[in-house]
Parts: structure tokens; sequence; C-alpha cells
């Protein structure tokens, strides 16, 4: 008898216990193609290979509703899953960046649930522009007089680039040829965009006089960018972008800022409950604001750091600018969809009325007042505790970090949760990320270490919980 007799029919492996779960959690289509491949590979082992030791239909059965759990397990690990962050880096790129607040969530569900008014002139009834979306608010936090978005500021900067310099000369300094991560490299950027790189004066010393004596007919802009990943020290100078702006002014050249962050500033570093810790980092972070106000003429940033939106690329600056960079072809390749406008409006909502530090999440983290973080690692370790989990779960002083290229070198104190058990840090950091719903930590000093600054207040719990059954796995 041909040993692929004791493949049962798809229906026999249907009505297999275990299979029921499959089709309840993968539905009843994924499940069934599923357990058909598997019944496919397990007849062709069987025929080839005399030893595999299957013997009755059951067995078959068995095995092949248990390869079908794997393959289907195995697909559902690159699915897109929500996180608890618990690793203290507040911009986590890795981890998607900036959280959006309620109003931007909620904003994207009443947007993205029927048809808006997204190129739609309520005014005259007429054919209207997806640009003058969160443009005024744009304009009212940045200063500036008009703005528009982007996919993402590398797609932002690519376009300003295109539309002002194509064949023609940038002026960079080389301090400033910098890789911002995940390929952005200021020079092949710089080329993608048709222009000619022009680089002055050294690594670490740039002056205002290496600009003006690249200056020729061949200029089409000046270029700065904020190396905002790293920090250089020691013998260094940079001229103040005030100094760069007046130069351009001088020669009719525009002043490009690729300024990042999207640190937009306003007064919230005059809040009174802001932590000295968590002021002193903003404070060294420029602002799209001042920027505008220094002169730049057109100023990139992201809005999905420090702005603590969507993803998104954002130019802002001189009206005669921004309609060239609008009017380029590209434009509408590098556009923002409907869901991007409406968490950036919303987003910018909470800048321009003042709540952007209770709100946004990203800020809502930076600003966390130390106490408030103690108190939710004391609740987490007494959740730990009561719970009787097998490991010594103690508090300590650590740092958390901003991210997302945006800082560098600069921390905040915070209160970790270290977890020490017999298994192992790695292996319990390796069933956090496992388990659900998924817990991203730090190993430090041979413990696993649990930053809850970046947890969602509402998470706090769920992390709790998560922690338990690792731990008991
Ligand atoms: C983050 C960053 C970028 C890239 O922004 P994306 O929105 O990720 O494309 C470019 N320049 C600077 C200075 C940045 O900090």
């Amino acid at each position: 008898m041909s040993r692929a007799r004791l493949i049962p029919s798809l229906d026999a492996v249907l009505s297999h216990p275990a299979s029921e779960e499959l089709r309840r959690v993968h539905g009843e289509r994924a499940a069934r193609a599923a357990l058909r491949t598997a019944a496919g590979s397990l007849r062709e082992q069987l025929l080839r290979d005399p030893s595999l030791a299957i013997t009755s239909a059951e067995e078959a059965g068995a095995a092949i509703v248990e390869r079908a759990a794997v393959a289907l397990g195995a697909a559902s690990l690159s699915l897109l899953q929500p996180v608890i962050n618990a690793t203290g880096v507040v911009i986590h790129t890795n981890l998607g960046r900036a959280p959006l607040g309620a109003a931007a969530r909620a904003a994207i569900d009443a947007i993205a649930k029927g048809y808006v008014s997204l190129e739609f002139d309520l005014d005259t009834g007429g054919r209207g522009s997806r640009h003058v979306h969160a443009e005024q608010w744009l304009c009212e936090t940045t200063g500036a007089e008009a703005a528009l978005v982007t996919n993402n500021t590398a797609a932002a900067m690519t376009l300003a680039l295109s539309a002002l310099a194509a064949g023609r000369e940038v002026i960079i300094s080389r301090g400033e040829l910098v890789e911002i991560g995940g390929g952005f490299r200021v020079p092949d950027v710089l080329r993608a965009s048709g222009a000619i790189l022009r680089e002055v004066g050294t690594t670490n010393r740039t002056r205002v006089a290496d600009y003006a004596a690249a200056i020729s007919e061949r200029t089409a802009a000046v270029l700065r960018v904020h190396p905002s990943n790293f920090r250089m020290e020691g013998f260094t100078e940079r001229p103040p972008l005030a100094d760069l702006a007046a130069l351009g002014q001088r020669f009719d050249v525009p002043v490009l800022e690729d300024q990042g962050s999207g640190w937009l500033g306003l007064d919230l570093l005059d809040a009174e409950d802001l932590p000295t810790g968590s002021r002193r980092v903003l404070e060294r972070e420029p602002s799209v604001r001042l920027s505008v106000r220094d002169g730049a003429d057109l100023v990139g940033f992201s809005g999905d750091k420090l702005l603590g939106g969507p993803q998104a690329g954002i130019v802002v600056g001189r009206a005669s600018l921004v309609e060239r960079v609008r009017r380029h072809p590209l434009m509408r390749a590098v556009r923002a969809d409907k869901l991007t406008y409406a968490a950036l409006e919303a987003t910018l909502d909470a800048w321009r009325r003042g709540t952007a530090l209770e709100d946004l999440p990203v800020l809502a983290m930076i600003g966390m007042p130390d106490a408030r973080i103690e108190a939710r690692a004391r609740t987490l370790q007494d959740r730990l505790v009561t719970a009787g989990v097998p490991m010594n779960v103690t508090l300590r002083a650590g740092e958390s970090t901003i991210g997302g290229g945006s800082l560098p070198g600069e921390v905040l104190p915070t209160t970790l949760v270290a977890l020490s058990a017999d298994v192992g840090a790695d292996a319990l950091l390796e069933r956090l990320r496992r388990g659900e719903p998924v817990v991203v930590a730090r190993i430090e000093m041979d413990a696993v270490c649990l930053d809850v600054r970046t947890v969602l207040p509402d998470q706090d719990a769920a992390l709790a919980d998560a922690v338990v059954r690792a731990a008991r796995a």
C-alpha cells in the first residue's frame, strides 16, 4: 500500500479539534489553504522518505494540523503588530516613531470612514486643492508664509532641491554631509535631485566667509542640515543660521534648512510643570519657528518626530519658493494622503491651542514629571511582586533617550523596573518579544529593564500581565 494513502481527506483534517482553533484565529479560507499545503508536503515526504515515522491516518492528520499551525504562525509574525515600548527611547524609529494623540486618531477615523473635502472647495463647490489642508496651522505655528506636506522629510528635501536647484550648485558645509539613517545621505539626496554639490569649509569648522567665497552665478541655494543624530565637540565652528540668511539675502540665494525633528518650540518650554531635565534637553533642539524667524527661506522637517504627529515631510517658508516646489512634477509622486492630513491637522491643533504637552504622547513622555515615572514604576513592581513572579524585581535609576535622530547624547533621568530571572535576561527578553501583547525592552547589567516613560499610561496593567506571563512561560 502506498503510504500516501495515510493522508486523510481535507474534511477529516478540518474536523480535527486543533484545526478548529486555526480556523477561528486565521479565518476559514486561510486555514484551509494552509492545511491543504501542509497535506501536500506531507504526502510528498511520505513517498520520498521511508524513515518518516507516520503509520496511521490519525498521526498524519495531527502532523498536517501542526505544520499548518507553524506556517500560519510564522506568517503572522511579519504582520504589523502593536508593541508596548518599554525601551525608554521616545521616538523609536523601529517602533514607528511618534504614537498619535487621541484627537489625531479620532480625526483619522472620522476622515477614513467616508468621503472628505480633500480636493473639493466647500466655498465654491468646485474643485479644490489638497495643499490648503494643514497649511494655515503650519503657518500659524511656525511663523512661515506658506507650507506644503509630503510623505516624509527625505521626499520633501529631494523635492525642494529638485525644484530649486536641479542642474545648479548647492553650497553645503563639509561638516553637514551627514547620513541621517535609513539610507538618507545628504550627498546622495543632492545627487538624486540633480543638484551639484559644492562643499565648503572643513569637517569641524565652517565660516560664513567659506560660503561667501563659493557663491557664483551657478549657485542655486545654500543648504543647512541639522546634524540631528550625532554631536561634534571640541574645536568646532558653524555660523548662526541668521548670518547665513543675511548672506543669502545679500546675494539673492535662498537658504534651505533640513531641520529634521519638527520641534516647534512655541511656549512649551515655559510650562511650569516641565521637569528641569526635560527643559534642558529640549532647549538644545533648534526650533522650526526660530529658523523661520532667523531668515531661512525654506525649512524641511518631519511630522512624526518631536512634532508628535503622523509620518510626513513638511516644508515651510517663503510663499514664492513653496509655490515653485509645489509645481514640480515630483510633487504628485510624494504628496500626502487624506489620513495624513487628518492626523497632522489634529496634531497642529494641539500645538496652536497650547495643549501639546498634555495631548501629544511624544511630548507627554518627554515632559513626564520624575515623580510620576517613579510612581508608575513602583506600581508595576508591586503588581509583579503581588503576582508572585519567579524573579527579582527591583527599581533602579536609569536614563531615557529621545531617539529618532533627535538630540544625540541627551538623556532624561528615569526609574527603571529591573527584572532578574533564573532563565537569564536574553531568554526573558525574547519571551516578552514573542508574547501578546509584544513587549520590547532592553538589557542593562544582566537584567531586563522596563522604562515606563515610553509605555502609554493606559498600557501599564497590560504590561504587568505580559511580564507575569513571560515569567511563568
Ligand atoms: C529624520 C531626519 C530626516 C529624515 O526624515 P524622514 O521623515 O524620516 O524622511 C532628514 N533630515 C533630518 C535632519 C532628520 O533629522
